[in-house]
Formats: C-alpha cells, sequence, structure tokens
C-alpha cells in the first residue's frame, strides 16, 4: 500500500510530497512521492494510553448532585453499581464503540486497563480471561491497535480489608491473576501486533507483592498503575508506607521506561522531577481528570525536566484527541497566568503536545510505533486540508489550529499498524459497531 502525503510531519519536521510505503503492518520506505492514497497532511497517530472501555456506557449518567458534595469517590459508587449489570456480549459491544470513536478522533491504538474480569458476585467465568477476550474480539472486529493491561486488584485499601460489591468483579490472588494473565495473553496473541502487559491497580489495591509479581511477570512489558489521583489516595498511602505515592514507587521499585504512571496529579515538586528523569512515562487524562475534579499535572515541571508523557480518555466521557491535547495546555495557562507553557524554542505549542503524545503513547504502549520512519508500526492518520480549520495553515500551525480551533471532525484517514480503519472521517465498520452498541445501551436502561 501507498501513500502520497502532500505534507508529512518527519522526525527531521515537516516536508512535501512525501511517498509512505506499507507492507505487512510496517513502513517500509519513506521518500518521494509516487501515488497512492493522497492526503493533505500526515502524522504518526498517537496510541491513547490510558482507556476503561465500559465506562463508555456510563457518560451522562453521573452529573447529579447527591447528598453532600459529589467527589471521585461518590462517582466510584456509581460506577460500581453499573457495571454490575454488564455481562460479556455487553462490554464487547462497548469496547467496539469505543475503539471506532478513538480511530476516528485520531488515536491508532489503545492501551486497554481491564479491570472487570468476573461474574457479578465475583465467581470466574467458565473461561477465566473471558472478559480480556471480549476486548480483544473488539479490537479483532475494528482492526484497532491493543495493548492489553490486565489488571491486579487483590484488595478494599491499604489496610488490607476485603474488597467489596462491585469489586467483587474485579478481584484476583497472586495465583488466580497469573492464570487469567496467561488466557489474555493466548487471546491477545491472536493479534497482529497485540502487546500484553500488566497493571498493578493502585498501591491501595495492591501490595508489595502483588507488586512484585506485576513486576516478574511479563519482562520487559509495558506496567502500568493509577498513582497519585486523589488527595485522599496520598494521605492513605502516605499513613501506611510513610511516603507519599510516587515517592514511594520510586524508593522501592526499579520504575524505568516501561512504566507508566497514570494521572500522577498529586506531586510534589521533588517528585515531579524525579518521575521525569525515571524515564517512565506520565500518563495523563485531562477530560476525565476535570471530570472527576483530580487536580492539574505539574505539565510544565515535568516537561521541562525532560519527562515522557501520553495521553489517554480513561473515563471514555468524552473521547476527543484534539480536546484532550488542549485541556492539558490550558489547564497549565489557567493554573500560571500564561501562553504557550508547553512549546519550545523551535516548536509550537501544538506540535510539543502532538509529538510528546505520540512518542510517549508508543512507549507506554509498548508499541513500536510513533515515527514515520522505516521498520516503524504504521500508525498514521491524515488530516483533510480542505477543511475550514485548516484554511492557509501550514507547518506547525496545521497542528495548533488541529488542537485550538479545530475538533475530532478534522481527522480523515487513519491506518493502525497498516490497516485502513478510518476513511473519510468515519470507521469503516462503524455502521454495525454502532447498531449493536444502541441495543446494548437500550437494555442497560431497562434493567436500571
Ligand atoms: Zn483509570
Amino acid at each position: 500500500m501507498l501513500i502520497h502525503a502532500e505534507r508529512a510531519l518527519l522526525p527531521g519536521g515537516w516536508a512535501a510530497d512525501v511517498g509512505v510505503r506499507v507492507e505487512g503492518g510496517r513502513i517500509v520506505a519513506v521518500g518521494p512521492a509516487a501515488g497512492g492514497v493522497r492526503v493533505g497532511c500526515l502524522l504518526a497517530a498517537p496510541v491513547n494510553l490510558h482507556s476503561h472501555a465500559f465506562q463508555r456506557a456510563m457518560a451522562g449518567m453521573t452529573e447529579r448532585r447527591g447528598a453532600g458534595q459529589d467527589s471521585f469517590w461518590t462517582w466510584r459508587t456509581l460506577m460500581y453499581r453499573f457495571l454490575d449489570r454488564l455481562g460479556p456480549e455487553d462490554v464487547e459491544a462497548i469496547a467496539a464503540q469505543v475503539m471506532v470513536e478513538m480511530a476516528e478522533a485520531g488515536y491508532a491504538a489503545v492501551a486497554e486497563f481491564h479491570y472487570l474480569h468476573h461474574q457479578p458476585g465475583g465467581a470466574v467465568y467458565s473461561s477465566i480471561a473471558e472478559m480480556s477476550e471480549r476486548i480483544v474480539n473488539a479490537a479483532e472486529e475494528t482492526g484497532f491497535g491493543l495493548t492489553l493491561l490486565p489488571v491486579l486488584y487483590q484488595r478494599g485499601g491499604c489496610d488490607g480489608r476485603a474488597l467489596t460489591s462491585g469489586q467483587l468483579r474485579f478481584g484476583n490472588d497472586v495465583e488466580r491473576f497469573g492464570r487469567l494473565w496467561e488466557g489474555a495473553a493466548r487471546a491477545v496473541s491472536r493479534l497482529p501486533e497485540g502487546v500484553t502487559g500488566v497493571a498493578p491497580h493502585s498501591l491501595r489495591a495492591v501490595d508489595v507483592d502483588g507488586l512484585r509479581m506485576a513486576e516478574e511477570i511479563a519482562p520487559g512489558a509495558p506496567i502500568h498503575i493509577h498513582v497519585a489521583e486523589q488527595v485522599a489516595e496520598v494521605e492513605e498511602v502516605s499513613a501506611a508506607y510513610g511516603a507519599r505515592p510516587v515517592e514511594w514507587l520510586l524508593g522501592n521499585f526499579v520504575v524505568d521506561g516501561r512504566w507508566c504512571g497514570i494521572h500522577c496529579t498529586q506531586m510534589t515538586e521533588a517528585e515531579t522531577i524525579a518521575l521525569a528523569r525515571s524515564g517512565a512515562v506520565a500518563g495523563l487524562c485531562p477530560i476525565t481528570e476535570a471530570n472527576l475534579g483530580d487536580g492539574i499535572f505539574d505539565g510544565v515541571r515535568f516537561v521541562g525536566a525532560g519527562g515522557h508523557w501520553g495521553v489517554g480518555s480513561d473515563s471514555n466521557v468524552r473521547i476527543s484527541l484534539a480536546e484532550e491535547l488542549r485541556l492539558f495546555e490550558y489547564s497549565q495557562r489557567l493554573r500560571d497566568r500564561g501562553r504557550a507553557m508547553l512549546a519550545d524554542g523551535e516548536r509550537s505549542t501544538g506540535r510539543v503536545l502532538w509529538e510528546g503524545a505520540v512518542v510517549g503513547g508508543a512507549q507506554a504502549a509498548g508499541r513500536a510505533s510513533g515515527a514515520i520512519v522505516e521498520g516503524a508500526v504504521a500508525d498514521l492518520v491524515g488530516l483533510d486540508m480542505g477543511n475550514l480549520h485548516l484554511a492557509g495553515r501550514e507547518g506547525d500551525e496545521i497542528l495548533d489550529a488541529f488542537v485550538f480551533a479545530g475538533n475530532d471532525g478534522l481527522v480523515s484517514e487513519v491506518w493502525s499498524g497498516g490497516r485502513h480503519v478510518v476513511t473519510g472521517g468515519r470507521h469503516v465498520a462503524r455502521e454495525g459497531v454502532e447498531r449493536r452498541f444502541r441495543a446494548v445501551m437500550a437494555g442497560l436502561r431497562e434493567r436500571m
């Protein structure tokens, strides 16, 4: 397959009339244009590095005020109640819809932080990795790149309290988790460039033995953990371990480039700099963090210290790549009362945001993508230069217009591992996937 890009952002900068040849899911040549699918602007496409697919089906259900002040914790109670209605068919249909929407937003793959493993009440399905298999089915149907992160969830809090109600569907001891992980990895191996990583849920939900096990189960594979998202979590971990979450993790584990700390909204200056220097990725979810009232990640300090980062849509309350990047920058502007907070001397804000998310997302997902170069997995996105928001824009301004003025409607083509999954702005399987999703949503309403 051949692509003719009228403009492309290559590792060395912008280039005109670039030809990209893709074979077997990889880029095999980058050179002068020689025909093929024509796109106005070609970019390497990012991985969405943090998602809980099933939460997409709760969007718009949790914005009422209860008695007292609503918070992350009251939201979590609603989430637990909701997920007890979901069966494997529902999860597969929702995950497929989520992947379609992510692709249309410009992502080429997702790192799915997957913790809904068991039946309501906690009994295992006859196939222990049933729910993981459903996520893999959705990736297969939509052609969307997948890094599956089976989640280890052992306890209700740092004090070792037992799991309650909704959490029973997540729970495993180390031995049973090992079997579940094997089953999940077997399913993922069906996917052309699928990756199986691992996710100890958080320092609240996983003990030290669990963390060690997660570190060893897949040497070198991505390891993701929710960390320093909420003030109450920082207090609980500090009381139990005598150190703040990021501080404790850096002091007790070899946190390196295979690690991804999700959120990191509650860090001290010293933790921010130490995490940046570790080589780990900070997994930022600005839309969800705003929705849940988590706080503001210190992007200026982290990026200034050379930290790697990427973005994820987490709760999937809204799936928008442009808005995720925009909100990251705007949160810094609002806090510091400045402009162009993440731009550097050479590159504009939009370009720094785009390249940061592309490189960090690929690292966090363990995916050999992240640039338009020979040998890379062909995760590519084409922008529609005929769109009004891009009229008269060139070079970095294209990305600035996409992030700050535009929306996901600018995404015209997406290739995931060389599979042409979005054409003319629509996912090729949208019709059937959307029909099934609508049926699932109607059914869930009846079961409320
Ligand atoms: Zn999350």
